[in-house]
């Protein structure tokens, strides 16, 4: 990948201050859904547990979905947890505050720290992961992101998409990035049911036969991630990878304690991690 090196001297370095980030994928052995990196609960009368999650389960089965329309490949940067009493963690805290507007304001001013974080998150994983998606899955061809579905207000939902734009303005050969999907209501259904009809493809012709790229911030039950990503492959995509920012874990769930209740030794993510689980 072509890089400013002085950029990426700053980037690295930067990252390397996070110490409050939990990576999702740092080789801990936990027993975690092989699509989201989320927990699995057991095997009736057994202490094995399910490959896959429950959700992501439901997402292969819902009806009128061809499991081969969902994401071919997902990757994750890090978890962000909820604690017991409904408090956010700060990577979760992160996920929030980064597309918050200051108040008062309908337009962001400048860049927030969370937003720097999330900037540079995206940046590092990038370089980092896009050379071994070409050498496994094939090279990414076209980037872009789930958009807000949010209508709140005092929420930029232009967020996600200026963090990208960020990122890949600093990597030279790097597929381009394009606002490929629009958000059909403020008010989606189910939000844990997948619905292709949530999105749209504003230029299919941008998407047919190619390898994209679709980013999203937080995964919470994949859903929206997942719904986006059958539009795509509706509209003629070849391959959908998805890589989402964050992985939302919650202290509440017992059946996940096993996993929650050791967040705080997974480590923070660095130069080189690896978010894709593909083998070479
Ligand atoms: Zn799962």
């Amino acid at each position: 990948m072509r890089i400013d090196p002085a950029f990426d001297q700053v980037a690295n370095q930067y990252l390397e201050s996070l110490t409050h980030l939990h990576s999702a994928n740092n080789g801990h052995d936990l027993p975690v859904c092989q699509i989201c990196l989320g927990p699995t609960r057991t095997k009736k009368d057994s202490l094995e547990h399910w490959k896959v999650c429950w959700p992501c389960r439901q997402h292969q089965s819902a009806p009128g979905i061809n499991p081969e329309e969902l994401a071919n490949t997902v990757g994750f940067i890090t978890y962000a947890l909820e604690h017991a009493d409904g408090s956010a963690d700060q990577s979760l805290r992160d996920m929030y505050q980064y597309k918050q507007l200051p108040p008062g304001q309908s337009v962001r001013q400048g860049i927030s720290e969370s937003g720097q974080r999330i900037r540079t998150l995206l940046y590092v994983t990038l370089r980092d992961n896009l050379p071994l998606l070409a050498r496994t899955v094939g090279p990414v061809e076209v980037i872009t992101h789930v958009p807000s579905t949010s209508s709140r207000p005092g929420r930029d939902r232009g967020a996600l998409a200026d963090a990208l734009d960020s990122a890949v303005d600093h990597i030279y050969d790097i597929a381009p990035h394009q606002r490929l999907l629009t958000s059909t209501s403020d008010r989606p259904g189910s939000p844990r049911a997948i619905d292709p009809s949530r999105f749209s493809v504003t230029d299919p012709t941008a998407v047919a036969g190619r390898h994209v790229l679709l980013v999203e911030d937080t995964w919470v039950t994949g859903a929206s991630v997942q719904s986006a990503a059958v539009s795509l492959h509706r509209a003629g995509a070849r391959q959908v990878t998805v890589v989402c920012i964050a992985r939302m874990l919650k202290a509440k769930w017992t059946d996940g304690a096993y996993l929650t209740s050791q967040y705080a030794t997974l480590r923070p993510p660095r130069p080189g991690s690896v978010v894709f689980q593909v083998g070479e």
